[in-house]
């Protein structure tokens, strides 16, 4: 079905903002060109603006939250379930825009925006259960509950990688809670999340509670984070921006819930079931491009099966073929957002090679087409190069062997990261060890798609505060209030 963004891209007309219910053409910040990482041809323009627009959305979303706030669950509920529903039927044509603007296989785009869609079900649903508790109370003078109240406007502050999924499962859950919004999507794939905006509106969204900005990264975050009436940030990124907004956050004390960066683990021990756990791998490894905040970074197979595991891992990615998702031939993977990602992901290679590390199955090459870069599994990594120590972002990562599974507990412990980790194996003990011991918030074992809506997602150490989906993922945009009744009579 036709959708409004793909009009606009047809047109050659710009992308507007959403600011207040009106779809804003203001561009104080000028015009910013919107690329195809294919090859880097300009496929949009959006309407950039800057702090002021940044202001005038968080005035807006302010003015919508003392109604918003006040409405019913129900009426809540029902314009979120209309979104799920608009989002599936225009799945395909969002997905359609989204692998354009981000290089993401066709059949992984339209999955993120079903994926997106089910965070407007689940928590179109979840507001509809109890929020809050009442309190046995030791005194019969008096009766004590806590009531759940939503805790003012929030910003969503996105990345490129998953940029419809990540905006949703904030969104959702805020809008759930009342809160009202202000999103800043990143400008490196700013187009296909525009259309959740727009299925909002279409459900009926009064004007003003959702709010769409385009601009500078820094000085629209700034804005919002010192606006008066915003009380959370909601920031998907990187560990270095997420400190520093939390920093900014600091003077105001507004909460700070961070989805921050990864270097998982992904461990195969010699009982697993090998073809199940490359299988699991080639998923975890090399979903999205590589470009995952979960992807599996550091990969630890058991010394007795390394021979086995790495002969597999090298065929695996010399057959691996990379080219356009768009271009009419199916392709295992696409481009890299841009070139600063991929000389980025060259530069921890070239320092691995450069200190004895060396490809299985033959050198990844460079394909046609300014973004492309070779999958591949390196073995012999130095324990002191980026590869074997930091988030590469990219379709490759570094194989190491261990003996036995206190050593590799305590080795995939041994990072600051702290968001996702993987493990193969049959041994039911073990499942549990690893369950209570590796260091992260999100934990796959036997199987590399771990994300569901309704399960609790976040980082530990530098990876983040807080929680997204569950009722975790709504009780980050809600405050607790306690109140104590003096009772009469009993
Ligand atoms: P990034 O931190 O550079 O950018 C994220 C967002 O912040 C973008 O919208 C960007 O425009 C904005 N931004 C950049 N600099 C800023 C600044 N100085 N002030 C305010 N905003 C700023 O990250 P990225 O390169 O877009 O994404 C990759 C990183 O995000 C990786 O580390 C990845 O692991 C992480 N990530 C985490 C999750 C998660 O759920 N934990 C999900 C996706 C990505």
């Amino acid at each position: 079905m036709a959708i409004a963004t793909q009009a606009l891209i047809d047109a050659g007309a710009v992308v507007p903002m959403l600011i207040g219910g009106e779809w804003s053409p203001s561009f104080t910040s000028g015009l910013r060109d919107v690329t195809n990482p294919v090859n880097d041809r300009v496929i949009a323009q959006i309407a950039y603006g800057g702090a002021d627009e940044a202001d005038a959305a968080a005035d807006s979303a302010a003015d919508a939250f003392r109604s918003w706030s006040n409405t019913s669950t129900r009426y809540r509920s029902d314009i979120l379930r209309r979104t799920y529903e608009l989002l599936l039927e225009r799945a395909e044509a969002i997905g359609y825009i989204l692998s354009l603007e981000s290089g993401k296989l066709l059949p992984e785009a339209i999955g993120e925006i079903r994926f997106s869609a089910e965070y407007f079900r689940w928590f179109s649903e979840e507001i509809r259960r109890p929020q809050g508790e009442v309190f046995a109370s030791e005194d019969q003078s008096r009766r004590q509950i806590s009531i759940s109240r939503p805790i003012g406007v929030a910003a969503t502050l996105t990345p490129w990688n998953f940029p419809v999924s990540i905006q949703a499962r904030k969104v959702a859950p805020a809008l759930a809670a009342g809160c009202t919004v202000v999103a800043r999507p990143s400008e490196k794939a700013p187009l296909a999340v525009a259309e959740v905006f727009r299925a909002l509106v279409d459900a009926g969204i009064p004007k003003g509670v959702v709010n769409l900005i385009y601009g500078p990264a820094s000085p629209q975050s700034n804005a919002l984070i010192d606006h008066e009436s915003v009380e959370v940030i909601s920031f998907t990124g990187s560990t270095a921006v997420g400190s520093a907004l939390m920093k900014r956050a600091s003077a105001r004390i507004v909460k700070c819930a961070l989805e921050l960066g990864g270097d998982a683990p992904f461990i195969i021990f010699s009982d697993a079931d090998i073809d199940r756990a490359i299988q699991g791998l080639q998923i975890a490894k090399f979903r999205n491009n590589g470009q995952s905040c979960i992807a599996a970074n550091r990969v630890f197979v058991a010394s007795s099966i390394m021979d086995q595991v790495c002969d597999r891992l090298g065929k695996l990615t010399e057959a691996m073929s990379v080219g356009d998702p768009l271009g009419g031939e199916p392709v295992d993977l696409g481009p890299l957002i841009d070139q600063s990602r991929l000389r980025e992901v060259d530069k921890i290679v070239r320092e691995a090679t450069s200190a004895g590390a060396y490809f299985l199955g033959g050198e990844p090459k460079m394909c046609d087409g300014p973004n492309y870069y070779r999958p591949g599994f390196l073995v012999n990594v130095a324990e002191e190069c980026q590869l074997a120590r930091e988030e590469v972002f990219g379709p490759v990562a570094g194989v190491f062997s261990f003996d036995d599974e206190e050593e590799v507990i305590e080795r995939s412990n041994r990072t600051s990261m702290g968001l996702a980790g993987y493990a193969y194996t049959s041994d039911q003990g073990r499942i549990w060890r690893l369950s209570e011991r590796i260091e992260v918030g999100i934990l796959g074992i036997n199987h590399p798609l771990p994300s569901v809506v309704y399960s609790p997602m976040g980082g530990l150490k530098r990876s983040g505060l807080g929680r997204e989906g569950a009722h975790d993922g709504l009780a980050e945009y809600q405050e607790t209030k306690y109140v104590s009744i003096g009772v009469e009579g009993l």
